[in-house]
Formats: structure tokens, sequence, C-alpha cells
């Protein structure tokens, strides 16, 4: 039975995040010098995250595997991978399969890049050889903006608003 007029018990609220693009600059989390990201739902219940990836002055996000699927939808700006021959332009909407190895890239002409991207998993980042050297997920995400809301006073129910 579906009860009528709201959620059934146990069930976790919505996240709602209006106008994104125009967020708190602080909610922006550094991940390298050129690369920073807004997470929107980091789903630490299921092992997955959506969040607004944005890179500024060309910069490139390491080579890496994927071992679940990730979709992407292109907000601002264009990127392409190393690995591929198409370019992503605002409007375009990308499914990576598991078992894609690439490197993001964005044009030195490119003042800023934002995608939005649903990534399950983890992201294995990869050497020159492809030995496993490091990885990305809902929880290393989650730690980060921790720490940065901490850093910068957004504080704690900032990221818990956030995260399911
Ligand atoms: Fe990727």
């Amino acid at each position: 039975v579906i009860l009528p007029g709201g959620p059934l018990p146990g069930a976790l609220p919505e996240i709602v995040v209006a106008d994104a693009l125009s967020a708190d600059p602080r909610a922006w989390v550094p991940q390298t010098a050129d690369v920073s990201f807004l997470p929107l739902c980091l789903s630490l219940s299921q092992g997955f995250y959506v969040n607004l990836l944005r890179v500024r002055r060309a910069g490139v996000l390491s080579r890496h595997y994927h071992a679940q699927p990730v979709h992407g939808w292109v907000l601002k700006g264009r990127w392409r991978y190393r690995e591929h021959d198409w370019e992503a332009t605002p409007g375009t909407y990308v499914f990576e399969p598991p078992g894609e190895v690439h490197t993001l890239e964005v044009p030195g002409d490119v003042d800023e890049m934002i995608t939005l991207f649903h990534v399950a998993g983890a992201l294995i980042y990869v050497d020159d050889a492809g030995r496993p050297c490091g990885h990305d997920d809902a929880f290393t995400k989650h730690a980060a903006a921790a720490a940065h809301y901490a850093a910068n006073g957004l504080g704690a129910g900032a990221l818990a608003s956030r995260v399911r």
C-alpha cells in the first residue's frame, strides 16, 4: 500500500539544490589547482556520487579507469578525452560504460568547463603503465568536502544536506 500524501516510513528525504550554478563559491571543493567539484548527492549508502565538475585554465583530470558506469551532461565549456576523437560541448550527454579508461582534457581556449557527472563506484587512477595509483569515490569526495567546509566556515550542515 502506498500511503497518500507523504513518503513511506523509513524513506530518506529528497535533496533539492536550487540554482546550483549560482551556489556559494565556498561550496566548490578544490581537487587540484585547476579542478574543483560541487557535491550534489553523495550516496554513502549506495556508493555513487553526483557532482558538478569544474575545470579552469586548460586543466586535466588524470587518466583513470571506471569499473562502474558514469553519466555526464555538459553545462558549460568544452572537453575531450585524450583516448577518444569526439568533443563534449554544452548539451552533450555522455555514457561511460564500465571498462572505460580515459583522461579528461579541457582545451586552452576554454575559460571554464562545468559538467554534471553521476559516478557509480570509484574512479581508479592509473599511471603511465596502467597501474592503479589512487582512487576517488563517494567517500573521498565526502572527506574532501568535509575538510573544505570545516576550513571555510560552511560547516557540516552544508555537507550533510547532500549526503544520503
Ligand atoms: Fe571518467
